[in-house]
């Protein structure tokens, strides 16, 4: 029997280990098919901090959700064997020092065949994830969700930051251009072409107001049917969501995705080789009622029950 999430019929939600979902603690991923893990940073951020708290917070409303998703039918703890491997220990005072650790405890995990799920965090940690992802599987496909591109080349001189990851991983050649998705665009930039450049590269772009009021079912469906059997990493930045429903964030903009949008997403992406997973910049300061981490941990979830190898029932 695969690693359980301790019941809330046995032990009372309120209490009980601090992991996601109050699955087992372990140190590292032998013997996992996915392992949790916490990455509490906010160096790389630009606006807001707070997104050191996020992984502390995800996995405190964690602690509501259920095993079996009556949903979709999903039944993930009934064939992976999951455990949260607890936080990184980054270097708070060193943003370079914290993405080369980040990036030497990817390597070490993906020594194991495991599906890494990461809590952020600021979107920063996502830039030395890909490189320990395309050591082992190469360039990889890539759905991005979020209200930003993250393509800025530099922000105050710096080439690492939560604004620049997509394309350092574009330049280093970590992902494959014409196989990445940018979800949720929106708002304001610092010229016209602060995302058009990217589609120039190759990224598919749906803008959030093209999304407004419509089902994202079809649009997962279609990343499917484009990326096949790639190995492919998804990325979720909370800040995709209107700021009505996450408002525990640290760069927010209006007019964004609905919770039930993510989930249409989400669900639709079922099929993908998913081979790891982060979401990021859910910072708690700016939310006291704790929904928007709630939120993040149930989108963990959703993506949980998409990952190969999952039972339905
Ligand atoms: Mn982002
Ligand atoms: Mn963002």
């Amino acid at each position: 029997m695969p690693n359980q999430p301790i019941s809330g019929n046995d032990l009372a939600r309120f209490s009980g280990p601090q992991s996601f979902m109050r699955l087992p603690e372990q140190a590292d991923a032998t013997g996992l098919d996915v392992a949790f893990v916490g990455i509490p940073m906010d160096i790389g951020t630009s606006w807001r901090s707070g997104t050191r708290f996020g992984p502390k917070q995800v996995r405190q409303e964690s602690a509501m959700i259920r095993p079996y998703n009556l949903q979709t039918g999903a039944a993930p703890f009934d064939s992976l064997n999951c455990a949260d491997t607890g936080d990184i220990a980054i270097n708070t005072f060193s943003l370079a020092d914290s993405l080369k650790i980040i990036e030497s405890h990817y390597d070490a995990l993906l020594q194991h065949p495991v599906i890494p799920m990461g809590i952020g965090g600021d979107h920063a940690l996502t830039l030395p994830i890909l490189r320990a992802m395309a050591r082992k599987h190469g360039p990889v496909a890539l759905v991005h969700v979020d209200a930003h591109a993250d393509v800025n080349d530099e922000m105050f001189g710096m080439r690492e930051t939560h604004g620049t990851v997509f394309r350092r991983a574009y330049e280093e050649g970590l992902i494959n251009p014409y196989k990445v998705w940018q979800i949720g665009l929106r708002g304001t930039g610092y010229s016209a072409e602060d995302f058009t450049e990217a589609a120039g590269w190759g990224f598919n772009q749906r803008l959030a107001p093209d999304l407004w009021h419509k089902s994202l079912t079809g649009l997962g469906q279609e990343i499917v049917a484009q990326i096949g059997d790639r190995p492919c990493y998804i990325t979720y930045d909370i800040d995709s969501l209107d700021p009505a429903y996450a408002p525990g964030t640290g760069t927010p903009e209006i007019g964004g995705l609905t919770t039930p949008q993510a989930m249409e997403l989400i669900r639709a992406l079922r099929g993908l080789n998913v081979v790891g997973c982060d979401l990021v910049e859910v910072s708690p300061p700016y939310d006291p009622s704790g929904n928007t981490a709630l939120t993040g941990a149930n989108i963990l979830y959703e993506l949980l029950c998409i990952l190969p190898g999952v039972t339905y029932r």
